[in-house]
Parts: structure tokens; sequence; C-alpha cells
């Protein structure tokens, strides 16, 4: 049977409005505070390039850990296996900034998608390109290349932002030189990671940047083979498990779909060998996951049954 896609984002627009008063936005990054809460937008890509979209799907947002999932992709292509020497596949159940399993664990993150493992993915890049600028430089490119959109950049006066009241981050970083888990100066690579943090997209561009991981690894669009299919499968697994920090089962529970959520309030998520989705609303739930975000996604494999279960 035929999906009648645009009726259903119709539909979840609709329900989703009085949702878009709960939740808090952002507020530890000052620069992100001011995003307005009661905003949403959805966007679905599929593999012939059509496009569906409700809300304000034109405006970019700070993508923030979403960006998380195009440094580990990039990691991957570049080390391969040798990555998990230095950061695990696990799901922390703590908050993505926590410090306490850190030193326990002997400074290997659990997992590419917490503020650690993150970090140590940009210290990696860090390494392979001897340079920090040349690093922000090949992950800009490489966002461009999947979202076929030259445009796409970074917002500094985030970055700069975060940046300023990057203490945690910067004791993250710290503690896993101690143990010999960071390479690079610890500031250069926490100010690389907030800049890509900072990389501004809209819905439409993020669900088209996600397109490859929904198809193996491989751009439908283009046919620019970007991960082997072996890696898809590894970068989509994490987001399954990893992707909401401590409420990825929960968003596992009730979405059902691979997919990694950022402060600023997106989601992306994939459908395998179908399409890919993104939404924004920058209302946060407790975990720090897009609250409206959440249940529209839901909504969305309720009514179409889509899920990978
Ligand atoms: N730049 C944010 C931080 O490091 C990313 C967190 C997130 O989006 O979950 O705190």
């Amino acid at each position: 049977m035929q999906i009648d896609y645009k009726q259903i984002l119709e539909k979840i627009y609709k329900e989703i409005k009085p949702e878009l008063k709960k939740g808090e936005v952002a507020s530890y990054i000052p620069a992100l505070a001011k995003e307005k809460k009661e905003q949403f937008a959805m966007s679905i890509t599929l593999a012939d390039g059509s496009n569906y979209s409700v809300g304000d799907s034109e405006k970019r947002f700070s993508i923030q850990s979403i960006s998380k999932v195009f440094t580990f992709a990039q990691a991957l292509n570049l080390y391969q296996d040798n990555i998990f020497k230095r950061v695990g596949v696990e799901p922390s159940g703590n908050p993505f900034n926590s410090l306490v399993q850190l030193e326990y664990e002997n400074g290997k993150p659990r997992n590419p998608f917490i503020n650690a493992g993150a970090l140590v993915i940009t210290d990696m890049l860090v390494s392979y390109y001897k340079d920090e600028y040349k690093t922000l430089e090949v992950i800009l490119n490489f966002v461009r290349e999947i979202s076929s959109n030259k445009e796409i950049t970074f917002d500094p006066i985030i970055a700069k932002s975060e940046m300023e009241h990057g203490f945690r981050n910067l004791a993250l970083a710290n503690l896993m030189k101690s143990f010999n888990n960071f390479e690079n100066d610890v500031k250069n690579v926490v100010f690389t990671y907030f800049k890509h943090c900072a990389i501004m997209m809209n819905t439409k561009e993020l669900s088209r940047a996600m397109l490859f991981l929904a198809f193996g690894g491989e751009d439908p669009i283009t046919n620019k083979r970007f991960l082997t299919k072996l890696q898809a499968k590894r970068v989509n697994a994490v987001m399954l498990t990893c992707g909401h920090y401590d409420a990825s089962g929960e968003f596992a529970y009730h979405v059902g779909l691979p997919g990694k959520s950022g402060v600023g309030g997106g989601i992306v998520a994939v459908v395998p060998n179908k399409l890919s989705i993104a939404v924004f609303s920058p209302g946060l739930n407790e975990f720090g996951n897009s609250h409206a975000g959440t249940i529209a996604l839901e909504k969305f494999t309720t009514y179409t049954g889509l899920s990978i279960f």
C-alpha cells in the first residue's frame, strides 16, 4: 500500500501543537537560549530525492550532537575498527556530559555519542589531519557532500558562546588526557568540537544528509558511497542504542528507529532502505532530547508502520 506521507506529516503537525509549550530550551549554551520554544519542523527525504515537510523546515538551527553522527562516520572510515581501542559502543545510562563513568572506566568513553566519546573522535580526526582548521574544513565538506549542499557552515557565535561556558567538556577532555586517551591540545580540540556542534542546518537539509545512512552507506540520489555497508550498519546500530543518551532505550521503545538528537532541538532518524527524517523543536525533555520531536517521531512510526521492529 502506498503511504500518503504528506497527509501523515500534516496530521502530526496538527496533533503536535499542544506539545510545543512543553520542555525547556537548552540554556547552558547562552547563544542557544534565545531560540523560541514553540517552533516545529519535520521533513522526510525519499530515495528518489522527493521531500515532504511541515512547519518551518527552512529555518536553520544548531545541529549540536547530530554532528557526532557525521564525525563518527568519518573516523570510522579513516581508522576502521581501530577507533574502538579508544571509545566503546555500549549505552552509557548516564547524562550526555557525565564525568563519573569516565573516571571509573579509565578515560575510555562508553560510546561515540556521549560528549567524551565525541571529543575523542574529534581528537582522532585532528590527529589524522594534523591541524584543527583543516579538520573542521574536512568535517564541513563531508556534511556539504552528504547533503549535496555547498552552503552549509557553522555559526561562530554559537561556537564561541559554548567555548566560554565549556568547563565540563574541557574537564572531560582533560580527564581523558590524564588517562592518555587524548592526543592533541585540549582547547583546540574542544573548540573544534564546539564548531562542528554549531553547524547550522534545517530539517530539509538534515533529512537529505542522512539518506546515505538509510541506504547502507551509499547516497541513492548521487550514487556516491560514503561508508561500506558494514560501517553504515555500525553507525545505525550505535544510533539505535546510544543516540538519545540515557533515554536511548525509551526512544527505541517508542519510536523504533536508529536516531540521534541534539540539544539544539533537532533529531534525525533513518528507516533503512526507505527514507530519512529530521525534526526540530527546541523544547527539550529532562534527558536533553526534543520533547515534541520525540513524540512526532513516535507518531510517524505509528501512523506509517515504518519501524525496524
Ligand atoms: N555541544 C553540546 C555539548 O557538548 C552537545 C550536546 C548535545 O547536543 O547533546 O554540550
